[in-house]
């Protein structure tokens, strides 16, 4: 997103792939106790409710990195294990071990190490290392950029193979114009990511970003006011 159009209302979205045999997830929704500031919030487990899915039967959630709008709701999959790029990981534990500062200035909510902690201890972590098959049509890649471990996840779908974008692309516009998020790690590799996924999808239309309110303009099949039909 440029600079630009940081004023304009942000959308919060996480990903389901409904399977035949299961349900995956990508990202957790924000949890309840996160939701301050957010104008009408609906808590991530009402909204799989609303598509036939129990949160406490998902087994498999995937974590496109370690930012907590996309990572807060962990706690509301009890019985998942949660797919994560080690590199993610490790850089983000490492800098919160290593430099308590960054805290301090709130550019790591407390609330990070304390999750960071608790989901490794509880052992549900697994580590992803570059590109990996989850199960059978959905498949995690490794792109940086965005953070260091930073994956996308490509899933076949009826129409083709899609990718789920998350933050390499806040908007259809990063995608369109090959231009990447304002907030970086890797400048290179973000640009590089936004290159990769257009190989990896069958079309362009089937590459999704994380918070474009365009999402919402009748591009796309409404379940209802907060649910897309993405593919
Ligand atoms: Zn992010």
């Amino acid at each position: 997103m440029s600079d630009e159009e940081r004023d304009k209302p942000l959308f919060y979205h996480f990903w389901c792939i409904k399977g035949d045999k299961e349900s995956i997830i990508v990202d957790t929704g924000i949890d309840p106790e996160h939701k301050d500031g957010i104008i009408d919030y609906e808590s991530p487990v009402t909204l799989l409710e609303q598509i036939g899915v129990n949160a406490k039967k998902i087994e498999k959630v995937i974590i496109t990195h370690l930012h907590q709008n996309h990572f807060s709701g962990i706690y509301l999959y009890q019985n998942a294990d949660f797919y994560i790029q080690e590199e993610d990981f490790r850089s983000q534990a490492k800098r919160i071990a290593e430099r308590r500062f960054m805290r301090e200035r709130a550019l790591l909510p407390p609330m990070l190490q304390e999750d960071l902690k608790d989901i490794s201890c509880m052992q549900r972590v697994r580590y992803v290392a570059g590109e990996e098959k989850i199960i059978n049509g959905v498949t995690c890649h490794l792109v940086g950029g965005h953070t260091p471990g930073m994956q996308v996840v490509s899933v076949e779908t009826e129409n083709g193979i899609a990718v789920i974008c998350s933050d390499l692309a806040y908007l259809f516009r990063n995608i369109t114009e090959e231009t990447p998020v304002g907030s970086f790690w890797d400048l290179h590799q973000a640009c590089e990511g936004l290159h990769k996924v257009k190989q990896i999808a069958s079309d362009e239309k089937l590459l999704f970003p994380s918070h474009d309110p365009l999402v919402w303009d009748g591009r796309f099949p409404l379940v209802n006011q907060r649910i897309a039909k993405l593919a």
